[in-house]
């Protein structure tokens, strides 16, 4: 890699990683047209740590799905890491995104018969990554989540907040620049979904892997530095906090 970009806090002064310029997207269903995102305009950069959060409805889903390169917008342009992504067939979209892109679902999407590490060790399997040397990256990535005790465990015995832990590591095991998750403390209670947030944050200020979550609970944003409100398939909000910022009693 050429040194070219620096990594700040918050991705400042970072290089891009995505550039989202007047995305639109339309869903038909019969007669009826639901116009999803109506212009969003949006760069996100490398090593940044993003909330999209909005009701039920608002977009979240159909934009995470744009940002991850799992559904094409109708109009405007994308840029991926320097890439206008529109060029490329679908295929090559796909080979692009499993190099790039790791996702964590609401669901956790695990495997149940398989254990946690085997779960983790998927993605380098299917790239053709040797079993010897795909588990050892697997138990390095639980090692990030505190899952490397469990990783013998089959996926069943873990609790929710260890299942969206080992998805996470299967999320990074490919060593992608960007995570997204979409609604990972849907089904998780409250302490351990805030948990679950700090556990990201950690892992994105230690590994510099661009994260965005989204989440419908604005409980969750309280430490998360930048976050984007949706409403209605449009950016209402796009509010950057300073990131531990020595409010009181600092030295
Ligand atoms: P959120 O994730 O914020 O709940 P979504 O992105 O899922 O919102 O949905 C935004 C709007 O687009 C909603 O009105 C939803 O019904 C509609 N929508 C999403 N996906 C589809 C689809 N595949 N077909 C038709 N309408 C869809
Ligand atoms: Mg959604």
């Amino acid at each position: 890699m050429s040194g070219t970009t620096t990594t700040g806090v918050d991705g400042v002064g970072a290089a891009p990683l995505v550039v989202l310029a007047g995305i639109e997207r339309i869903f038909h269903m019969g007669e009826t047209r639901v116009h999803a995102l109506k212009g969003i305009d949006l760069t996100i950069r490398r090593g940044e740590f993003v909330a999209i959060w909005g009701p039920s409805g608002s977009g979240k889903s159909t934009m995470l799905n744009i940002i991850g390169l799992i559904d094409r917008p109708d109009r405007g342009r994308m840029i991926f890491d320097g890439r206008d992504v529109s060029t490329l067939d679908d295929n090559a979209l796909s080979d692009y995104r499993n190099q790039m892109i790791g996702f964590v679902f609401q669901n956790f999407n695990l495997i149940p018969v398989l254990t946690a590490v085997e779960n983790v060790m998927l993605p380098l399997q299917v790239a053709g990554v040797p079993p010897a040397r795909a588990r050892q990256r697997a138990l390095e990535t639980l090692e990030w989540t505190a899952l490397r005790d469990f990783a013998d465990f089959n996926t069943e015995r873990l609790s929710g907040g260890q299942r969206q832990r080992v998805a996470i590591s299967r999320a990074l095991v490919t060593n992608p620049r960007l995570v997204i998750a979409d609604e990972p403390t849907a089904n998780l209670e409250s302490a351990t979904s805030s948990e679950l947030i700090d556990l990201m944050q950690g892992i994105n200020s230690q590994t510099g892997v661009t994260f965005v979550f989204s989440t419908h609970d604005p409980r969750l944003l309280a430490r998360v530095p930048r976050h984007l409100g949706l409403h209605d398939g449009v950016i209402r909000d796009d509010r950057h906090k300073p990131a531990d910022a020595p409010s009181e009693g600092g030295s």
